[in-house]
């Protein structure tokens, strides 16, 4: 095996496990810190408030202007900001990101939807899926801003190494910057794909209001508040590029 191809497969292993080691790890940390070395009310408090904001560059961001292309950002500055914010709290790269949501709005709660081998209640996963070459196609299509567009490009193809860095760019401020104000989010930013993604298939246990025969996709599910863009879930799927609130906002803001 050559150099390029063993680096290539080792990172292709830690992408795949880095999800669920992280959501393991990261909440088990963030409670032997609290034990054993200092716990600050104040700082949790504003570290909550900060991740419920942090996530809207996801639910917002990430999701309709990245992916769904409501609007598209003109200025190659603020979308590299923007890139950035949407994805230093997570844990899958932007391109991989569009590219499951393709599959999960094509193929709804069906084999085809990546969402179902996703879903659990403890922790999410990424497991290979078998694409067929036509949707490689229309979803490379999908999310041509991330392969074509220099600055949002960036950001999925040094994905490993961006999160590497962030992570010692949060503790050069020190540890309580570390836990407060990355790993909290990131695992904020977690729950919130697991409330997102299980709004889909628990029926009854999140509540909402389905929208349509076509999908489980629900409005106003329990906790949907807690990721405010997701609200409309079910709306969403029925017309994409509609006049909602989120799609309106980004409108205004980018165009
Ligand atoms: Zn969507
Ligand atoms: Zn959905």
């Amino acid at each position: 095996m050559n150099y390029q191809k063993k680096r290539a497969t080792i990172h292709s292993v830690i992408s795949k496990h880095l999800k669920g080691i992280i959501q393991i790890t990261f909440p088990i940390l963030v409670l032997l810190y609290f034990y054993f070395v200092d716990f600050s009310l104040s700082l949790l408090a504003t570290s909550l408030v900060f991740s419920f904001i942090s996530i809207n560059f996801i639910g917002a961001v990430l999701h309709r202007v990245f992916a769904h292309k409501v609007v598209r950002i003109k200025s190659d500055f603020i979308a590299f900001i923007m890139a950035y914010l949407g994805t230093v709290y997570f844990t899958t790269s932007p391109r991989d990101w569009c590219g499951i949501h393709y599959l999960h709005h094509r193929y709804p709660d069906t084999d085809k939807d990546p969402h179902l081998a996703m879903r659990s209640w403890l922790i999410l996963k990424h497991s290979t899926i078998d694409i067929d070459p036509d949707d490689l196609r229309k979803m490379t299509f999908f999310y041509r801003d991330l392969v074509t567009r220099r600055p949002v490009a960036f950001f999925s193809e040094n994905f490993l190494s961006i999160m590497i860095l962030n992570f010692f760019l949060f503790l050069s401020f020190g540890i309580d910057a570390l836990i407060y104000f990355y790993f909290i989010p990131v695992i904020y930013a977690h729950l919130g794909e697991i409330i997102s993604i299980q709004n889909h298939y628990v029926d009854g246990i999140l509540g909402g209001v389905k929208t349509s025969d076509e999908h489980n996709g629900r409005n106003g599910y329990l906790l949907s508040l807690l990721v405010p863009f997701e609200f409309n879930h079910g709306d969403h799927h029925d017309r994409t590029m509609g006049d909602d609130l989120g799609n309106t906002l980004m409108r205004k803001l980018f165009s």
